[in-house]
């Protein structure tokens, strides 16, 4: 991605931006093969997820949202739950919030088809709510799998509840950001959700100052 570009995207985002710190049109991809099982592993724990009925959330969703992107993605995204875009079109970060995270990932050289995006719950909590432990409890094994199929070489945490849970934490997502934490071995960043970055303006610069950091920890990967 060229410079101008990305001050376009940063723009979009709503970022005074004078000058990206790195340079990331040589975003690589992984390099390893997949074994040949691997397509039918991710279909077969797709498969499980649609059948699954392990908490009460299976009784409200319009459909199980399993995650979206590349196998051979280095990035994962992880995020809370479907919202109720995302419960209806059967995808993770759609709509308003959806469209701000790919602009995001465009500002530090990613397309959205390059990265892996998950969340904690594969399916929506009523109105939204939060999810409650015995929910993450549950669909736990699910993202466990993905990660396990995936192999990223990071990890967003997207959004105060997905890091929190993630990491076994209530810190508050301000203490999160800015540090690299681990998850299974494998580096995590938190970032803030596009949701909050919608209503809250003024944390964009936030958001990037977010994305610089993992995008610095990744070159160290
Ligand atoms: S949220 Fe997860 S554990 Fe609960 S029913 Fe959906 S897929 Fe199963």
């Amino acid at each position: 991605m060229d410079e101008a570009t990305r001050l376009q995207y940063l723009q979009a985002m709503g970022i005074d931006v004078w000058v990206p710190r790195h340079q990331a049109d040589s975003e690589p991809m992984a390099t390893e093969t997949s074994p040949t099982d691997s397509h039918h592993a991710w279909t077969d724990l797709q498969h499980q997820v649609s059948q699954c009925h392990a908490c009460e959330l299976c009784k409200t969703r319009t459909q199980t949202v399993f995650g979206v992107g590349n196998h051979h993605a280095t990035w994962l995204l992880i995020g809370e739950a479907p919202g109720q875009n995302e419960d209806l079109q059967g995808e993770p970060f759609v709509g308003k919030a959806g469209q701000l995270l790919n602009e995001m990932l465009r500002a530090i050289g990613l397309d959205r088809e390059q990265v892996y995006i998950a969340n904690m719950l594969k399916c929506r909590p009523p109105n939204n709510r939060d999810p409650q432990a015995d929910e993450v409890a549950a669909c736990n094994g699910f993202l466990q799998q993905q990660i396990a199929l995936l192999q990223p070489k990071i990890i967003l945490a997207v959004g105060r509840i997905a890091a929190q849970n993630l990491l076994k934490t209530q810190q508050p997502l301000s203490r999160l950001r800015g540090t690299q934490h681990q998850l299974d071995g494998i580096p995590l960043v938190v970032v803030h959700h596009p949701a909050y970055l919608l209503r809250s303006l003024t944390e964009k610069a936030k958001a990037w100052e977010d994305l610089q950091f993992a995008w610095s920890i990744y070159q160290t990967v």
